[in-house]
């Protein structure tokens, strides 16, 4: 099977009905770099830019970023990668960092929380991507943020950091395209879209915290696991409705949890009309085969009928729906 994943790396991520769908890798790590020839990936859809902030044992300078994100940049050549801001707290542990004990820390002072609350962490990240790309394309993306007014100060840290570039060192030291945009995995931003869409460039659905936090278990907890399953009538209604909306605005949607990296529930996103997927480097060659035989015009009707269903059969049918069509 790896033989036939690796023969597919060249072969263009397209449906069998023609619809092109970008397969994207999610890397932290220089380790992860290799990947995206040895996959074919389109790009980095996300790089969580914490990794490397947590294998370290203090806060890495400025200069420091810089060369790594350059690094990144440079291996990635002509494809595009999305940088995601520093995503700390919860599971995502810094060793030189020591926030108060919390009861509830998945819902607790992390994430873009942090950030805003310590702008000089992120503005010395805004800096050194900035500092990473000039005359390049740089992609931004914010993590965690559930009201419009964040991804609004966080847009303003940006934008000073992009004048002080500019000041200091003229307008050629700016990136040539900037597009900024935020992951959805909060699930009252659901219900904001309609003014968040008009301030990005793109957004990014994070399924992992968006289907622990809809429905209200640990993403990390393996007694519940079983508790719910991301093919459920919930979650296809909640994709359906983001995807909707993203296409009504012209906002590109990708979906970059655990769930895109999966061939079942990528027919299923595919289906809803995501046209971007982004995972880990073994999730490229399983899902590139699948989407390949798949009639997205066939499987569109089949799930959305899935959506009604009153029981927990969906993966089930979906299994049995994708037997039957190849
Ligand atoms: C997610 O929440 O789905 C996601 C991609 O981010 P992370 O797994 O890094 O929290
Ligand atoms: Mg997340």
């Amino acid at each position: 099977k790896l033989a036939a994943y690796s023969a597919l790396k060249s072969e263009p991520s397209v449906t069998r009905d023609g619809i092109p769908v970008d397969l994207m890798l999610n890397a932290g790590l220089l380790m992860d770099l290799p990947h995206l020839d040895e996959t074919g990936a389109a790009g980095i859809g996300l790089y969580r830019t914490e990794v490397p902030f947590m294998a370290r044992a203090s806060l890495p300078q400025v200069e420091d970023q810089q060369q790594l994100y350059r690094r990144i940049l440079d291996a990635a050549g002509e494809r595009p990668v999305v940088f995601r801001t520093l995503d700390v707290g919860s599971d995502k542990v810094l060793p030189y960092w020591h926030g108060q004990p919390e009861d509830n820390p998945a819902l607790g002072w992390r994430s873009i929380r942090i950030s805003l609350d310590r702008p000089a962490i992120l503005r010395a990240q805004l800096r050194a991507l900035i500092q990473a790309a000039p005359g390049r394309e740089l992609r931004i993306m914010f993590p965690m943020i559930s009201e419009v007014s964040e991804f609004v100060a966080a847009r303003r840290l940006l934008d000073m950091e992009l004048e002080r570039e500019e000041r200091l060192r003229g307008p050629g030291a700016l990136p040539s395209v900037l597009k900024v945009g935020t992951m959805l995995e909060v699930p009252a931003l659901i219900w904001q879209l309609p003014q968040l869409l008009s301030r990005i460039d793109f957004i990014s659905l994070g399924s992992n915290d968006l289907v622990q936090f809809l429905y209200a278990c640990d993403r990390g907890n393996p007694k519940i696991a079983d508790r719910y399953d991301v093919l459920s009538p919930a979650v296809l209604r909640v994709v359906d409705q983001i995807a909707r909306q993203c296409r009504t605005a012209g906002v590109p949607l990708s979906i970059c949890g655990e769930m895109a990296g999966r061939p079942l529930e990528a027919l299923a996103l595919i289906a809803l009309g995501v046209r971007t997927l982004s995972m880990t480097a073994g999730g490229i060659g399983p899902v590139k085969m699948m989407l390949r035989s798949l009639d997205v015009g066939g499987a569109e009707e089949y799930v959305r009928g899935l959506m009604d269903l009153p029981d927990r059969s969906v993966r089930e049918k979906l299994r049995f729906f994708a037997q039957d069509h190849g």
